[in-house]
């Protein structure tokens, strides 16, 4: 298996390094067969190659079997005439990654304020408020006059309904139980396709459960009680700032991993930023990453039939599970050691469970 890595910005090398060593010792001692191909995009890229992201890059990553891609610094990405591409934007795209999914559980020795619970956002990726993804070429985010601007919102049928389709597969494999986030009540014609699409799925799954918030009511309710929420369906804006919140409430934004999946490719990404206020330090939490790798191996297990890699997947779950109920772990999430150190620690567990 080829799997594409790009270290991305700010916290991005320090904490793709650590999921590198990962990934190389699950290798090994599984005898999994993978090869990294390192590889850049965001400012390394735009310096070297005067692009964030380039066609070649692009025509790598279809060659290969999987991407790991770091955290990027988007905001500072503002002019694509100038090379400057979101590079998230880019692999979704370009790859129809139109799963995103962002699981989020406590651990009983991370504090928090909240009960214990498991769950996971499943999020439309390619198109709605991200005025970057709904049209053929350019933006669907238009300045009228210098004091006017307009943002489009785009939802379709066919995305509504792979990614409900997507979110009951995924509860099939949980507790069986799908709430549906939206905001039918103003986005009436849009949101009301999302549910329409997320009810009629559910008739091909009997067994699970649904049900349904609007978005803002969801804040509250997620934030009271997280433990009775299961597998999250939603559009694409609504799951980017949910998932930010559970992961926050499992403990650290650090914690928050996540799979883009499609038909044919995936991409492991951590659903943080790329945290400038920490980079640098060896602070950063980068169990994201390679809870986002797990993910990945995961889905290429699936995919292609593989035991080995489901079970590399479990393995990396349970040695995360291991360091983090004994403090081997970044501070954010109540340990002490820095981000290179809790990378050693972990593979030294890894190769030893
Ligand atoms: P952020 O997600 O980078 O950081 C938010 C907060 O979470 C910060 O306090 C940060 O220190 C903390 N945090 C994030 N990851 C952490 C980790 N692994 N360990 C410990 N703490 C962590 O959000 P931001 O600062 O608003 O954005 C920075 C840049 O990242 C911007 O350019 C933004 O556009 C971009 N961004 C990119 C993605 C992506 O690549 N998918 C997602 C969100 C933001």
């Amino acid at each position: 298996m080829k799997i594409i890595v790009i270290p991305g910005d700010g916290i991005g090398p320090e904490t793709m390094s650590v999921c590198t060593q990962v990934l190389e010792a699950i290798s090994d001692k599984l005898a999994l067969g993978i090869s990294l191909f390192p590889e850049i995009a965001g400012h390394e890229s735009l310096k070297k190659l005067n692009a964030t992201v380039t066609p070649e890059l692009l025509a790598k990553v279809k060659d290969a079997d999987g991407l790991m891609l770091g955290p990027m610094a988007t905001y500072d990405f503002k002019d694509e005439s100038k090379g400057e591409i979101n590079p998230s934007k880019f692999f979704r795209k370009q790859l129809d990654l139109y799963a995103n999914i962002r699981p989020a559980k406590t651990f009983p020795n991370i504090p928090t304020r909240m009960n214990p619970f498991d769950l996971a956002v499943v999020r439309e990726n390619t198109e709605g408020f991200y005025s970057d993804r709904n049209v053929e070429s350019g933006n669907s985010e238009i300045l009228v006059t210098p004091e006017v601007g307009i943002a489009l919102r785009r939802i379709t049928r066919l995305c509504c309904d792979r990614i409900a389709k997507s979110a009951f597969e995924l509860a099939m494999t949980r507790k069986k139980h799908v709430t549906i986030v939206h905001k039918a009540n103003v986005l009436r014609i849009t949101d009301g396709m999302f549910i329409d699409s997320c009810r009629k799925v559910a008739q091909d799954y009997p067994e699970v459960t649904v049900d349904d918030f609007i978005v803002d009511a969801m804040m509250a309710h997620v934030v009271r009680s997280p433990e009775r929420f299961d597998t999250i369906v939603t559009t694409n804006m609504f799951g980017d700032i949910l998932s930010d919140l559970t992961s926050e409430l499992s403990g650290s934004l650090g914690l928050g991993g996540s799979l883009n999946a499609g038909d044919q490719y995936a991409m492991g990404q951590a659903a943080h930023g790329s945290a400038p206020d920490i980079a640098g330090q060896d602070i950063a939490n980068p169990f994201s990453l390679i809870t986002s790798a797990s993910m990945l191996l995961n889905w290429l297990g699936q995919k292609h039939q593989l035991p080995n890699y489901i079970k590399a997947s479990k393995l990396i779950d349970l040695c995360m599970e291991q360091a983090i109920a004994e403090k081997e772990t970044t501070r954010d999430i109540g340990g002490t050691l820095g981000t290179k150190e809790t990378g050693q620690r972990f593979v030294a567990r890894l190769s030893s469970l």
